[in-house]
């Protein structure tokens, strides 16, 4: 039966939970323990896909077709284990199935409370799997204290409670804050975070600590004593330059062995960190330099395309190069000239999205892409776009368009190279689609395989023609204008193995120019670079030469 990590917040949010538990994920890996991550995350939306990047960050889409937090991305990216749609749940999720079961009569009767009928169900998703694997961590969204948090932190309690003693601990996150002027750093918020957890029966065995500053001795001390932990699970959290330093540098200031001691594992097997040291010698020795843009909607807000910055960075550590991200908003030349904004870089990509705004913008960035001779990666309404754009410029449908955009019913503004998707096979059974469904979960999500044409660019990249890769889109590039856009030049490199979806398209006249469908950023891992985004980099290193 695998052992529990649960790992709470208190003090503020943003702390980089879910950074610490994937970072612990992959020292107890380094450990040659098998591990998976969970989040448990407060809100009322019954999963993220929903809400807004603005809001949210990106949404992270699993093989089974989930779409969940974006810290099951980080989970994946420092663990490599893939996070199935068991990882993630929200208040929401456990709301609507006990309300369902309540409609049902699976509770006979009974008086429906928070306690015990919503806090069983939680338990019931914290056992999924328990057999599985060595540790589960398990983080829970939001601060202690949070009102809606309160139904998670109480299952949490009673799950280690009906576990046998030694199979469950405690992790909680806080911050050390720093007043410059009496050059301190405050331990009150913490003790208070930690009061708050115990008044809900929680005793936290390891305290992580962020801070700016080193923690004294003395203060290392003083938390220990009034929090009621001991020394060395008080655990320094400080800020560092590259996320991918984390497990190196909880690793030095004793996390793992904080955890393993905490559990009574003893003698703690050592560590194998090379991975870890590689990846450290990768982001801080780079050779060179390429400034990429990617050209999108919400680029005021970083995390909303997070794992498509993160594949960049795996990208230019396969290359041996540092990855500038500029962020261009494609709404600022949808009615001008794209030129001066995307001179200059030395790739471009232009990343997933929905709804109309910025897509003119987006399609001159193909379209500048194309004619300059830039490597281009279009990822799902990117390669849309581009496809879009080889349409109008180039096989001469001036009206060519997205049914995404053709809203207003009986008004038909374009002819629609992207459709609607009506159906397609999962598995082997059919999924069927209308214009007018739900918008919650009703999309093409998930893993699905694809076949690549053999020669292409795209097959030489991946090194095979049969891959599989994650989705999630509503419209697709419809195949009947297939002829007409190959005749242009644009290739259909990458089809659904039916061969009805599109699922890449590539110039071949071109040094780099691929859009794909799918979502290869999600699967691309620091110490496993996807092979487009190394062969994107590659590709932008070339053209740094060239300039
Ligand atoms: N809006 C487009 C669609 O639904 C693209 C989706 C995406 O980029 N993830 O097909």
């Amino acid at each position: 039966m695998a052992r529990y990590i649960f790992i709470t917040g208190g003090v503020v949010s943003s702390l980089g939970k879910g950074l610490a538990s994937a970072a612990l994920g992959a020292l107890l890996q380094a450990r040659g323990y098998s591990v998976r991550l969970r989040k448990l995350d407060p809100y009322l939306n019954v999963d993220p896909g929903t809400m807004s990047p603005f809001e949210h960050g990106e949404v992270f889409v699993t093989d089974d077709g989930a779409e969940t937090d974006l810290d099951l991305g980080h989970y994946e990216r420092f663990t490599g284990v893939p996070a199935r749609k068991t990882d993630s749940v929200s208040s929401g999720r456990i709301y609507s199935n006990v309300l369902e079961k309540e409609r049902r009569g699976d509770y006979l009767g009974k008086t429906i409370q928070v306690v015990p009928h919503v806090t069983n169900e939680i338990k019931e998703f914290l056992a999924i799997g328990e057999d599985e694997v060595d540790f589960m961590l398990c983080e829970i969204g939001g601060t202690v204290g949070d009102i809606e948090g309160l139904p998670f932190f109480e299952a949490i309690r009673q799950f280690a409670h009906d576990k046998p003693r030694g199979q469950c601990i405690f992790m909680h996150l806080t911050l050390l804050p720093y007043l410059a002027a009496s050059g301190e750093l405050k331990t009150k918020p913490t003790q208070h975070s930690v009061k708050e957890l115990q008044s809900i029966g929680i005793a936290p065995d390891i305290l992580v600590c962020r801070s700016e500053h080193p923690i004294p001795e003395k203060e290392r001390e003083k938390i220990a004593l009034f929090c009621n932990v001991r020394k060395q699970c008080v655990v320094a959290a400080y800020d560092l330059k590259s996320i991918y330093e984390a497990p190196l540098a909880y690793h030095d200031q004793g996390l793992d062995q904080a955890v393993l001691d905490a559990f009574g594992i003893s003698p703690a097997p050592a560590p194998k960190l090379d991975v870890w040291h590689d990846v450290y010698d990768r982001i801080h020795n780079p050779e060179g330099k390429v400034k990429v843009a990617i050209v999108g909607k919400y680029t005021q807000l970083e995390d909303a395309y997070k794992s498509i910055a993160e594949a960049l960075t795996h990208g230019g550590m396969a290359n041996r190069v540092k990855v500038k991200i500029e962020w261009v908003d494609a709404e600022l030349f949808d009615r001008e000239d794209a030129a001066p904004f995307l001179q200059g870089y030395h790739a471009i990509l232009v990343p997933g999205g929905f709804g109309e705004r910025g897509t003119e913008g987006k399609i001159k960035a193909a379209q500048f892409a194309r004619e300059k001779k830039i490597p281009y990666l279009g990822i799902c309404l990117g390669m849309q776009m581009a496809v879009i754009e080889a349409a109008r410029n180039v096989a001469g449908m001036e009206k060519a368009g997205s049914e995404e955009f053709d809203h207003e019913a009986g008004k038909k503004r374009f002819e629609p190279v992207v459709y609607h998707l009506k159906e397609w096979v999962q598995g082997n059974h059919m999924v069927a689609r209308k214009a007018d469904d739900d918008k919650g979960g009703t999309m093409r999500l998930g893993a699905y395989d694809a076949t690549l044409t053999e020669g292409s660019k795209v097959a030489e990249v991946y090194g095979g023609t049969a891959i599989e890769e994650r989705h999630r889109h509503r419209y697709e590039v419809d195949v009947k204008y297939r002829d007409t856009l190959e005749k242009a030049g644009l290739k259909f490199s990458g089809m659904s193995p039916d061969g009805k979806l599109p699922e890449i398209v590539e110039w071949n006249d071109h040094p780099w120019f691929i859009g794909v469908q799918f979502h290869p950023e999600l699967k691309s891992k620091p110490f496993a670079p996807h092979p487009l985004f190394a062969d994107f980099v590659r590709a932008a290193v070339e053209t740094s030469r060239l300039v």
